[in-house]
């Protein structure tokens, strides 16, 4: 499913972003695609991600490849990644954005939301970054941006699932950082706050109100904004940032 891989498209850098049918996913697969990179990105949905990758392709020229990759399956994620290391010929930057939420107070919460969350949000940015690291240790830099969320940072009633999925994925960002630094392979996490997607548009007009109030900016995030931070992290400006949380929440969190 996809552009076709051609001869002239060999020397550019090839970003894998999970969860990039719609939402911060797209926009970070759009600013890539804006500035040349090609692209892998998955969904599950085989006609959002056929759109949105026919879509990126056709505006900016590059690349892109589209996969239905359900990212709880390990198995699934392995044979993506290694589907598009053998497709492109290289992977150079992993963007683990995937992640859902199912929100509810810890005394109502059924195990279900608990594993679904952790196995989506978490489990599979350890599936998609174990499986990426051998090319990303071959390429001439690599780099893996997690993301993560602002409640990982300030807990958030309702969502014990979702802090401890996305305080996971913080933790292991550092891990990482430091096992494979020495290879010259970043790895970061950017911390949105509250970004219009469809994520957020479920908590309603009265909620979004609430929240705006909180946010010294002044407004909702857009999905832009966090891609903005993505597309530093995977260039080369970024060279000598590693095991860090970038926060990007209009001041809702200092
Ligand atoms: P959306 O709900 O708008 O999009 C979620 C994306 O993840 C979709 O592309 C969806 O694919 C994909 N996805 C969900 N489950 C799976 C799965 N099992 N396998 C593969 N892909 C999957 O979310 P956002 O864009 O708002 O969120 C993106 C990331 O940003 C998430 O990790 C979220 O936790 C994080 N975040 C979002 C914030 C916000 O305010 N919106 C704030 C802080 C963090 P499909 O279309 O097929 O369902």
């Amino acid at each position: 499913m996809g552009s076709e891989i051609t001869e002239q498209t060999l020397d550019r850098r090839v970003a894998v972003i999970t969860g990039a049918s719609r939402g911060i996913g797209y926009a970070i697969a759009e600013a890539f695609a804006k500035h040349g990179y090609d692209l892998a990105i998955c969904g599950t949905r085989e006609e959002t991600i056929q759109k949105a990758s026919d879509m990126l392709a056709a505006t900016y020229g590059v690349c892109v490849k589209g996969f239905v990759v359900d990212v709880t399956q390990a198995d699934a994620v392995k044979t993506f990644i290694q589907q598009v290391v053998s497709d492109f010929g290289r992977l150079d930057v992993l963007v683990n954005n995937a992640g859902i939420t199912r929100d509810t107070l810890a005394l109502r919460m059924k195990t279900e939301d608990w594993q679904v969350v952790i196995d989506t949000n978490l489990s599979s940015v350890f599936y998609a970054s174990q499986a990426a690291l051998k090319s990303l240790l071959r390429a001439p830099y690599g780099r893996i941006i997690n993301i993560s969320s602002v409640v990982a940072a300030m807990g958030n009633p309702g969502q014990l699932n979702y802090c401890a999925s996305k305080g996971g994925i913080e933790s292991m960002t550092r891990s990482l950082a430091r096992e494979i630094g020495r290879k010259g392979v970043t790895v970061n996490a950017i911390a949105p706050g509250f970004i219009a997607t469809d994520m957020t548009a479920e908590l309603g007009d009265a909620a979004h109100a609430r929240l705006t109030d909180q946010i010294p900016l002044g407004r909702l995030g857009q999905p832009e904004d966090i891609a903005a931070a993505a597309l530093f992290l995977a260039s080369e400006n970024s060279s000598y940032i590693t095991g860090q949380v970038l926060h990007v929440n209009g001041g809702m969190y200092m």
